[in-house]
């Protein structure tokens, strides 16, 4: 089970980690590609950005970054950033401390960037405690559900259109899993964005930092403004 738009209870309860990206500026979305990079949908994935003028962040399977060193240099060439996923993609829930911290660690030597997405969404709160010391977490308001084999691509058109707003961030999968999907709608909504005025940006660990700080401020706002 899972939720196409994450909560705000359930990003509440993580505060530390970054669920949508917090901006004064109008019409700017965060797509992010999940488990690559693979030679069977990366370089298509980036050629769809490229005709958008369109920038995204890759959380990259160390292993994937290991095999195909020429696809990361590509995609860091191209102007997207990039961030760890594990080295083989390990649940948090299924492992202990020790193992996880060591793939993650693992990972960073392929994946060099201070950006982390935990596999399938899932830390235990003492990794969550650990990593956030060390990385931004970044979670997502909006998943597109390409990995889903029970979805049709339009579902997962309309997951996106449905729930993303200004400052969302999108999850999609450059996996073999996803690849008939991802296919479909990945020029469908970029076209649709495009269409209406927004941009498509890169995570960057400045622009997160930037983006809490002004949650801080506006929650703090919000707090003196029920309290007078
Ligand atoms: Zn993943």
């Amino acid at each position: 089970m899972y939720l196409v738009k994450t909560p705000r209870v359930i990003q509440k309860l993580f505060p530390s980690f970054h669920w949508n990206v917090e901006s004064t500026e109008d019409s700017v979305i965060y797509f992010t590609f999940d488990d690559g990079p693979i030679p069977q949908l990366t370089p298509w994935v980036l050629e769809q950005l490229e005709a958008f003028n369109a920038k995204a962040t890759f959380f990259c399977v160390g292993n994937n970054a290991r095999r195909y060193p020429e696809l990361m240099a590509q995609t860091i060439a191209a102007g997207h950033t990039v961030g760890n996923h594990t080295m083989h993609h390990l649940d948090g829930w299924k492992s202990d401390n020790v193992p996880y911290f060591h793939d993650v660690r693992h990972c960073a030597v392929q994946v060099k960037s201070e950006l982390f997405r935990p596999p399938y969404g899932r830390l235990k709160p003492s990794q969550a405690q650990f990593l956030t010391r060390h990385y931004q977490v970044v979670m997502w308001d909006v998943l597109s559900g390409d990995f889903d084999p029970e979805l049709t691509a339009e579902d997962c058109y309309q997951n996106v259109v449905r729930n993303a707003r200004n400052g969302s961030i999108v999850v999609f999968h450059d996996s073999l899993k996803a690849e008939e999907n991802v296919r479909n709608i990945l020029p469908r909504l970029l076209s649709h964005y495009a269409a209406l005025g927004y941009r498509f940006e890169a995570l960057t660990p400045e622009l997160l930092a930037a983006s809490a700080k002004q949650k801080e401020t506006s929650g703090l706002a919000t707090r003196l403004r029920t309290a007078s």
